[in-house]
């Protein structure tokens, strides 16, 4: 069929993240109900990895659905320079409410990458405002990732996503996350993979790796709370996480925690940085915050840095913003995410996905002691590798998993050899059971 929408596809479109020679055909999904996308042949694949770690609550949901509609009539876009609206100042408020620490400010942008950049961009100007010229060092995680853009990429692990642009990318001291147990890299290069012998805040304070930090240069630091998603969903210690954060407080550094995948429950709590004593001072927001409805990216600062922007000298203004700055749209989507979210049944499914990931996870590891390796859950995040070929995100895999999959009525996009489930909250145990029976079915055929 030469009009099929594939054809039409293949003759207009560029994918993301998608090798374009040989590219499969895509599947054309004609609508999402729930847990389940389903295509153009009526096939019904339930959505495992929440399209892309942002749909929460399901697709279509009749409730967004419904507060996005009667937004649209009433107010679909309005410069955010001198003017304002309900939505927006609403959802800021609804956000400050429920953060962990103490934010003090919402600034708006339109996605994950955005809203890391803001951070970042945030970061550096509050010491140059403040006249201290030389703190202009970030610290970012091995094997993290923050993005996309230019400035997203140059704090996330150089690897073969960052590769044609390394040279471009700014400077960055890159260090071992607080690791424990767990930990097995899928995109980084060799001499990103060791483990980290940090796993404790007294370790921590004396390990080597920090003792040869010029702190008083060192701007901010960024990370991923608990969970590094893209880098391999690798799963680290929050006790070695809270030394850290003291350890940067007490320096003066600027602490940045990158919720963009971890917020909005994904970890068991509405925000991983929640599972830790020491508080971040600029949080990043994007993915579930609209429910996975619309693009939206948040960037939240306590006043400590909003006051470094509060001076006469127009120099001082953060000269940042988007076409797109808080869309009414996005924003009224989000508001009623949040409603959904604070609903004792979502919180319910929230640590009834987390239970039965473990039980799975013990269930797994008995049944297939030697085609699996670090097997680890977080909430409503589960993960492992399977051994066959080479660590890493070229592995083939991960293609081969993503079909036997969707033959049996599952989607999943394994990160290389790193097979993950990261399912929206309103999966019910029988759905997930599902799952959970095609991820062994999978793991008996391949061995
Ligand atoms: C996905 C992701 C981003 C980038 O978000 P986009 O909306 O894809 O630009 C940034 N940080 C983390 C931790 C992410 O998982």
């Amino acid at each position: 069929m030469p009009n099929s929408l594939k054809a039409r596809d293949k003759q207009v479109i560029w994918h993301p993240y998608t090798p374009q020679k040989y590219m499969p055909d895509p599947i054309p999904i004609v609508k999402g109900e729930g847990s389940y996308l389903i295509d153009a042949d009526g096939n019904r694949y339930l959505d495992a990895i929440s399209s892309w770690w942002v749909t929460i609550h399901g697709h279509a949901h009749p409730y967004i659905a419904e507060k996005l509609y009667e937004q649209a009539k009433t107010l679909e876009q309005v410069i955010f320079a001198g003017f304002t609206h309900e939505p927006a100042v609403r959802l800021a408020e609804r956000l400050l409410g429920v953060l962990p620490g103490h934010f003090s400010r919402v600034f708006y942008s339109d996605n994950g990458s955005t809203a890391t950049e803001v951070a970042l961009k945030m970061a550096l100007q509050y010491w140059w405002n403040n006249g201290y010229q030389k703190r202009t060092k970030i610290l970012a995680f091995n094997n993290s990732y923050h993005g996309d853009t230019f400035g997203a990429m140059s704090v996330s692990q150089r690897s073969i996503f960052t590769k044609a642009f390394d040279e471009k990318l700014f400077e960055v001291v890159f260090v071992n996350a607080p690791a424990v147990g767990s930990r097995q890299s899928a995109i980084g290069p060799a001499k990103g993979r060791e483990q980290s012998a940090v796993n404790s805040p007294e370790v921590f304070a004396g390990s080597q790796q920090w003792e040869t930090i010029p702190w008083e240069e060192v701007a901010c630091i960024i990370y991923e709370p608990l969970v590094q998603g893209a880098g391999g969903m690798l799963m680290y210690d929050a006790e070695g996480l809270d030394g850290l954060l003291k350890k940067c407080r007490q320096e003066g550094v600027i602490c940045i925690a990158d919720e963009v995948m971890t917020g909005f429950g994904r970890t068991g709590k509405l925000f991983a940085s929640a599972y830790m004593s020491a508080q971040p001072d600029i949080i990043c927001l994007s993915k579930g915050l609209t429910g996975g409805t619309m693009a939206l990216g948040v960037t939240a600062c306590t006043h400590r840095i909003y006051e470094a922007f509060l001076q006469e000298d127009k120099l001082k203004t953060f000269f940042h913003g988007h076409s797109f700055t808080a869309n009414p749209l996005a924003c009224a989507t989000a508001l009623a995410s949040l409603d959904l979210l604070e609903e004792k049944s979502c919180l319910n499914n929230i640590d009834r996905i987390s239970r039965q990931h473990q039980a799975f996870a013990a269930s797994l590891a008995k049944d297939f002691p030697a085609s699996t390796k670090n097997i680890r859950c977080l909430g409503t995040l589960f993960a492992f590798e399977i051994v066959q070929g080479k660590d890493g995100y070229l592995n083939t895999i991960s293609r081969e998993i993503t079909e036997k999959a969707l033959a049996r009525g599952v989607y999943l996009r394994p990160l290389g050899n790193t097979v993950y489930l990261m399912p929206p909250y309103c999966f019910t145990a029988e759905e997930l059971n599902k799952v959970y029976d095609v991820i062994r079915e999978i793991m008996v055929e391949m061995a």
